[in-house]
């Protein structure tokens, strides 16, 4: 009884240690605030993770003129290529992004975050982030920011991936849940942001209907006279040490 009780403890306290050294983050992005009486601003990040490209959210931040940093990771870099080099194309318009190289989690031990195994080693997650990187510059274009996949990491993580010169981008409005939600739900958060916003959502989702809610979200923004920003283009504040 001793022994099974002497084992149980350990195990317990050994998933507590365990459990401390493995907390996750999703860190939060905002951009500097306007003064009072300006226009209020919100930055428009996409995440392009695999898959192929919404023409929808595409053709109406380009019909309206609407600047956004796109993330793209090596996997879909490969099958978008020409969408990939109209988007360089265009750097008025857009800022591409290191969403990794093969949509990874940057989470530096072994586990599953939304089933998705993590890179589970620094090793791979230098893979992950430096991998992404090479994938965009052999096209010519040079990252400064990260976004790993599910946006979660650990704070070592974190501290490597900043190591490594890049900043690491959260965000503070999740407008299309996963791209999971509605298109009605997707159009009232993004609809509904503030001045200062980050707002993250996907654009390699073009069957899905939460791409009819973010290109209404973004229209009713407009309507109201937002301004739209890149992450290049302003002076963010990102929370565990992702920007400063
Ligand atoms: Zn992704």
């Amino acid at each position: 009884m001793k022994t099974f009780l002497a084992t149980f403890l350990m195990v317990v306290s050994t998933g507590h240690a365990c459990l401390a050294a493995t907390r996750l983050v999703e860190p939060r992005l905002t951009l500097r605030k306007q003064e009072a009486g300006t226009k209020p601003r919100v930055a428009l990040t996409f995440d392009a993770c695999s898959g192929r490209t919404d023409e929808r959210i595409l053709s109406m931040l380009i019909d309206n003129s609407i600047p956004a940093t796109i993330f793209v990771t090596g996997r879909w870099l490969k099958r978008n290529g020409a969408v990939f080099a109209m988007l360089n194309a265009r750097p008025d318009l857009f800022e591409i992004e290191n969403h990794g190289a093969m949509h990874i989690p940057a989470v530096d031990r072994p586990m599953a975050i939304y089933g998705i195994p993590a890179a589970g080693s620094a090793q791979a997650v230098a893979a992950e982030v430096a991998g992404g990187a090479a994938a965009i510059e052999a096209q010519g274009a040079t990252p400064h920011w990260f976004r790993g996949a599910t946006a979660k990491y650990s704070l070592s993580s974190i501290g490597q991936i900043r190591q490594m010169g890049f900043r690491v981008a959260g965000y503070s409005v999740n407008g299309d849940g996963g791209s999971l939600l509605g298109a009605p739900a997707t159009e009232k958060r993004i609809a509904s942001v503030r001045d200062g916003d980050v707002i993250i959502a996907h654009i390699n989702q073009p069957t899905r209907t939460a791409g009819d809610g973010v290109v209404k979200g973004i229209l009713d923004l407009k309507a109201k006279g937002f301004a739209f920003v890149r992450l290049d283009g302003a002076v963010e504040d990102g929370s565990d040490d992702t920007t400063n």
